[in-house]
């Protein structure tokens, strides 16, 4: 059975990269997250697309997923992780040589005992409650850890993507008060923080979902098309159903397509008689639920069925869709299978 083909734009992910950018000052360097496989897009093909656009610093999520992004990236770029030095992590930090976002005292004791003199930074928690220590923390071992001079003091914002939020600021606020005179280079923003203004953007920002063009970076180019095989189609008599509990019924005689995705490959079960999918610039319904492999489409008023159905690219995002299935791009973007037929265009594919 054919895959789902999955086209990755990367000269439109390093145009997004470029474009934030150039939304921060030149004393403020831009980075790349590639947490979660890049996306879910290939960490290793989108950082090594951006380090050739002149990104040099890149965040992942866990010290396994850095270890195999040095493979992919080789020496020279900085790879950082969020999850800091956790019990177990110091052979792979070294051999990689990572550099752990430390979480609290107890991997900063960690990592000061077991791998002295390599390099470190310090997530700080602003008012999230997820990660990074908090003031009375910082406070208590702040001196000692300044002492073994931490490469970054970052923190993360909770509710950038709504510029209004009052948390935005009071998370500003409690930043700089933790690392105000510090001296030490200091991050806070993601995509949306990048999009919230010059305060936010200290020394360096951390711009994740804005390099696939999803919100709140919407306005970027969108890099992904993913089109579905036919693996059938039938026709349908008035009053016949289609799929697992026969949810859809043929209200007139119909043309149903049977494609080659389900939510194995990360189309989400509530898309279930809710989707579009595109041949070309024509809309065709989803029918039916979503099942594991494969999705049922109604083609009835189309001359002639294609070989494939599109259900991202031009007429339909990745917000687009989490919108119909009520996630975000974020979720749709992360769950793409590992069944899709990746292929890469541009960024010096
Ligand atoms: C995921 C993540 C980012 C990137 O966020 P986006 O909203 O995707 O830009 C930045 N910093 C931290 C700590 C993260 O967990």
């Amino acid at each position: 059975m054919a895959s789902p083909i999955l086209h990755i734009d990367l000269d439109a992910v390093c145009a997004n990269w470029r474009r934030l950018d150039a939304l921060s000052g030149a004393g403020t360097r831009t980075g790349a997250v590639v947490k979660a496989d890049g996306y879910g897009l290939g960490a290793g093909r989108v950082a090594r697309a951006l380090a050739g656009a002149g990104a040099r610093q890149f965040f992942v999520a866990t010290c396994a997923e850095g270890a195999a992004l040095r493979r992919l990236l080789g020496e020279g770029p900085e790879i950082s992780v969020f999850s800091g030095h956790m019990a177990g992590d110091g052979g792979q930090i070294r051999d990689a040589g990572l550099v752990p976002m430390l979480n609290s005292v107890e991997q900063l004791t960690r990592h000061l005992e077991t791998l002295p003199g390599h390099a470190f930074g310090i997530q700080l928690d602003s008012g999230m409650n997820r990660l990074g220590m908090e003031p009375g923390e910082w406070q208590a071992v702040g001196a000692l850890a300044l002492q073994a001079r931490p490469r970054l003091l970052m923190s993360h914002l909770a509710c950038a993507d709504e510029p209004d939020h009052p948390m935005n600021r009071q998370q500003l606020q409690a930043f700089r008060a933790m690392t105000d005179g510090t001296g030490v280079a200091r991050s806070l923003a993601a995509t949306g923080g990048i999009l919230l203004g010059p305060e936010f953007h200290f020394d360096l920002t951390r711009p994740g979902i804005g390099l696939h063009g999803c919100a709140p970076f919407d306005a970027g180019q969108k890099p992904v098309t993913l089109s579905l095989p036919m693996v059938q189609v039938r026709e349908v008599a008035t009053d016949e159903t289609v799929g697992y509990s026969a949810t859809f019924r043929a209200a007139a005689p119909a043309r149903i397509a049977t494609l080659a995705a389900g939510y194995a490959d990360g189309l989400p079960r509530s898309l279930s008689g809710q989707a579009t999918l595109w041949a070309g610039d024509i809309p065709c319904p989803l029918v039916g639920r979503v099942s594991m492999d494969l999705i049922t489409v109604d083609v009835t008023h189309l001359a002639e069925v294609p070989e494939h159905l599109d259900i991202l690219g031009p007429h339909q995002s990745a917000d687009d869709l989490a919108a119909v299935a009520g996630t975000i791009g974020y979720e749709i973007l992360t769950s793409l299978g590992a069944r899709h037929d990746r292929r890469y265009h541009g960024g010096g594919a």
